[in-house]
């Protein structure tokens, strides 16, 4: 029987879990903050912010939201970012991304404060995920993490697999599951788009990762039998739907599902975690500020 991971499952129950921490940080008279800033009017990009603000909603932490042009001159961003990094009821600053073309999304990061880049991308917090004394581990990678340690799949000693080197999953994920600590321990391929023979890469996998944005390019007769398999794709491709469109994984999930000993559904997988543990590095991050000790789950 092929286990189906549930996602939205596995982060409502981080989001419970949280509150414990929201808790003593209120008795604390700390009411966590985050900040999410848009500059686009990409449709995916407002509904990610906006049920970001919801989540924030539903446990207890103070979102604010800024909204900018997307054809404003980049100060004004770099002015937002520079207002929040000073704001002591603002714990977390996420700008989404992708930004306008005429902004440079490497400046902005580093713009950011790192103890209050939540999503862990800026350059110092990047190093100290890599030497093993992560801050903020980015939040679909830990997600990831999260989802495989629900399933009570152990990484230690694993082959695993990662279909994409991006800053934000790819690697990321990568470092995270070779360092020497749970949840890691793992032997990691990163694959990418010049690796060459790739499915013989995904064929060696216990546990196999996509995260290439590209719909379903990994099916079953890329996989071994048991693997199990994480699809972090969420690609929107057309379709006789409502909206148009239906959203699918980087995974054939038909034949992939044939051969995994477990396999996490898009939607319904990663990508509530990614949301559950924006969550959970806010509260660190207003934890780290205040000084104010709160156990994380
Ligand atoms: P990206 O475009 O930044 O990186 C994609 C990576 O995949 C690149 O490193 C590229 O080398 C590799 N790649 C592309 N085509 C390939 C191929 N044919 N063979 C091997 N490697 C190939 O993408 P990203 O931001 O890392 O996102 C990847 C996917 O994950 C997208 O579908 C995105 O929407 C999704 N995503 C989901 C979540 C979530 O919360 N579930 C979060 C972030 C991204």
């Amino acid at each position: 029987m092929t286990e189906v991971i549930d996602g939205n499952a596995v982060a409502a129950e981080m989001r419970s879990a949280l509150t414990d921490g929201i808790e003593t940080l209120s008795d604390a008279g700390v009411r966590p903050g985050l900040a999410t800033v848009l500059m686009s009017d990409d449709p995916a990009s407002e509904t990610y912010v906006s049920m970001k603000q919801r989540d924030c909603e539903e446990v207890g932490i103070e979102g604010i939201h800024v909204e900018l042009d997307p054809d404003a001159p980049a100060e004004e961003l770099f002015d937002t970012v520079a207002d929040l990094n000073d704001d002591p009821e603002v714990h977390g600053i996420l700008v989404q991304m992708p930004l306008p073309d005429h902004v440079d999304d490497r400046d902005v990061i580093r713009a950011i404060d790192p103890a209050k880049d939540v999503d862990g991308f800026h350059p110092e917090n990047v190093g100290r995920l890599v030497a093993g004394n992560p801050r903020f581990k980015p939040c679909t990678p830990h997600g990831v993490q999260k989802l495989l340690e629900s399933a009570d799949v152990d990484t230690e000693g694993k082959d695993v697999t990662i279909v994409g080197r991006s800053n934000i999953v790819g690697k990321p994920l990568a470092n995270l599951l070779v360092q020497k600590t749970d949840l890691g321990n793992a032997t990691v391929t990163l694959c990418h788009s010049r690796t060459t023979d790739l499915a013989e890469k995904t064929r060696r996998a216990d546990i196999m990762v996509a995260a290439a944005g590209v719909p379903e390019m990994v099916d079953g007769s890329m996989l071994s039998e048991s693997t199990v398999v994480v699809d972090v794709g969420i690609n929107r491709v057309d379709a006789d739907t409502d909206k148009g469109y239906e959203l699918v994984g980087d995974v054939e999930y038909e034949s992939a599902a044939e051969k995994a000993s477990a396999i996490t559904p898009v939607p319904g997988g990663v990508g509530p975690m990614t949301r559950a543990m924006l969550l959970y590095n806010t509260v660190k991050a207003a934890s780290q500020q205040e000084s104010v000790d709160v156990e994380l789950p």
